[in-house]
């Protein structure tokens, strides 16, 4: 029996040495951080869903051309979204109240949820930003700070108009605009700028980012959801304290603030998946 506990202990310990080996050896190469273990739940059972939306548009604007399209929303489909969770008393968190929970010991309300779209397309301040006032609602934009460019509202027909100044200023009642890059969101070769970029260039895209009309700088969001190690410790230098990734599971309190997960809203999915996201019930794989 002993002899068995004694084997067990072996191998325990040449798989944990395994795997320390292969965490080291994939940090190493500097390249993109894949897909990891979900963290579990922690033991107060609290965690938050994050959801990420990209273009809302009206049905003027949705249809035909955009209707194709998972990652434009039919602002009908954004509406009720937003209905359900005020009616099942969920409450968007600010980008303070999520440092507070990561870094402070501060508290939850009841059902937290946080709101974020991606890019700053300017339906976000035409289309989704009334609907979210009507709630009460708050959410994080992050801005490709050089898209940034005013346009006509008619403009906004086309999948990649992006919100400008204007916006930008008349929508922070609803909005918190925080950085998704300066210039480091459209893919080189098919390979996404933070995946290949110095810690040097990185935080001076940062730099160049935090200095546009943005309402906080202490979180970000990765281009094409994607982290890699030169971009985190870019972003530790600048004094960033969290970063979402695209990939689906919740936030809790043992989650790398860094690696901060989310789930991408398309246009295919069903409110009966919604209500599975918002409420904790889906399962990760
Ligand atoms: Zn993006």
């Amino acid at each position: 029996m002993k002899l068995y506990k004694r084997l067990f202990t072996l191998i325990a310990l040449v798989l944990a040495l395994l795997a320390a080996v292969f965490i080291t050896l994939q940090g190493q190469d500097g390249g993109l951080i894949g897909p990891v273990d979900v963290e579990p739940q922690t033991s107060d059972g609290q965690q938050i869903p994050v959801l990420a939306y990209h273009s809302i548009k009206s049905a003027e604007f949705y249809y035909p051309i955009n209707a194709d399209n998972p990652w434009i929303l039919l602002d009908d489909v954004f509406r009720a979204h937003m209905q359900y969770l005020y009616d099942n008393n969920f409450t968007p968190l600010t980008s303070n109240q999520l440092i507070n929970y990561l870094y402070h010991d501060g508290g939850l309300p009841q059902n937290p949820i946080i709101i974020t779209f991606d890019d700053g397309y300017l339906d976000n301040y035409l289309f989704a930003a009334p609907i979210m006032r009507e709630f009460g609602f708050s959410g994080i934009v992050f801005l490709i700070t050089n898209a940034i460019h005013d346009v006509s509202p008619e403009m906004a027909a086309y999948p990649t108009h992006f919100i400008g100044l204007d916006g930008i200023l008349a929508s922070q009642d609803v909005f918190e605009f925080g950085s998704h890059t300066h210039a480091m969101h459209r893919a080189v070769d098919g390979v996404p700028p933070l995946a290949f970029e110095s810690v040097s260039n990185i935080r001076a895209d940062l730099r160049q980012s935090f200095a546009g009309p943005l309402t906080f700088t202490t979180g970000f969001d990765y281009p094409h959801g994607l982290a890699s190690d030169n971009a985190i410790e870019a972003l530790k230098a600048e004094d960033v304290l969290f970063a979402f990734i695209t990939r689906w599971g919740y936030v809790n309190k043992n989650t790398d603030p860094f690696l901060l997960p989310r789930f991408s809203i398309e246009s295919t999915m069903t409110m009966e998946e919604f209500s599975e996201y918002v409420w904790g019930r889906l399962e990760i794989e």
